[in-house]
């Protein structure tokens, strides 16, 4: 299948400039790697990502713009691929891996709760991982349900959970767990779908401040990782070229160890301190399962 979706990328790369142009210049984007706890992940310089990491998602800016998700406003060049039915599979022209795709409803719907349908595409994707940024944590287009999809072995989070690596020793919450084929497995999946954030400023639960992946394992079992997320963007976030501050704005991919930087100068001055500072500040702190958890059984 990941041969069918690189067809479709070559195809699409064919005839569509900027998707090419970007695709091509990914080729050239520089990485810096960092270890905070036990993630290992890596920071990528990639300008062409400022029209997403910059977008304004407020319900005016919304609200004034075409929906690019939509059949009707799509780029004239942009085909689809069907892979789950009532979503269309999309070259992603703004990728930050050379397989990007992103997952859109056929329907004009809001980015609602985590799609459970991210099951079955994951079953039909294997070595891909499909992602969903909640429309309070990372995604650009919050007025249109969609989600992505890139290759497993991209994402520092999914490896490390893969390798068996201990969720408690990750910088921020993460809830992980192989769903099996059976009725106790689908409740699981459910409630891990349900699985929301909160807000670290007012406190308030919500189950758009949520990223979430699922995946096919080596075992060929689904995978389901969730992030439950404490803020949208960072207090260091700037939208701007000549503010100070950094133009970073964590989604799925940032939150699995590949932080996103469209700015040089960010990419060549944030220290790990800064990068744990945003973790800390878009995600919800760690859970230690080793001290009060005895109370309660
Ligand atoms: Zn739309």
């Amino acid at each position: 299948m990941i041969e069918k979706l690189a067809e479709l990328r070559d195809a699409q790369l064919e005839v569509w400039p900027l998707a090419r142009a970007n695709y091509e210049s990914l080729g050239f984007s520089e990485r810096r790697s960092f270890r905070i706890g036990a993630l290992e992940g890596a920071l990528q310089f990639n300008p062409a990502r400022k029209v997403s990491t910059g977008a304004p998602t407020d319900a005016a800016a919304i609200r004034q713009r075409p929906c690019f998700l939509c059949g009707s406003n799509r780029p004239a060049e942009q085909t689809t691929e069907t892979i789950v039915a009532g979503w269309d599979f999309l070259v992603n022209p703004y990728p930050i891996f050379p397989l990007h795709f992103t997952i859109a409803s056929v329907r004009h719907v809001p980015q609602g709760d985590i799609p459970i349908e991210m099951a079955s595409m994951a079953e039909r994707l294997p070595g891909m991982t499909v992602f969903f940024n909640g429309a309070h944590a990372g995604a650009s287009a919050p007025d249109h349900l969609h989600c992505q999809a890139v290759r497993t072995a991209e994402l520092p989070l999914m490896r490390y959970l893969e390798d068996g690596g201990d969720i408690a020793a990750l910088p921020f919450q993460v809830y992980y767990d192989i769903i099996t084929p059976d009725v106790s497995g689908m409740i699981r999946l459910h409630v891990m779908t349900r699985i929301g954030g909160k807000d670290v400023k007012s406190g308030a639960e919500d189950l758009s401040l949520v990223n979430a992946y699922m995946w096919l394992g080596s075992d060929g079992s689904l995978r389901v990782a969730i992030v439950p997320r404490g803020a949208h963007r960072p207090s260091c976030y700037t939208s701007s070229d000549d503010m100070p501050g950094i133009m970073v704005s964590p989604g799925a991919i940032d939150m699995a160890g590949i932080i996103i930087l469209p700015r040089l100068a960010d990419f060549k001055a944030m220290t790990d301190a800064d990068i744990r500072k945003v973790y800390s500040e878009v995600a919800l702190p760690p859970v230690d399962d080793s001290s009060d958890s005895e109370q309660n059984d």
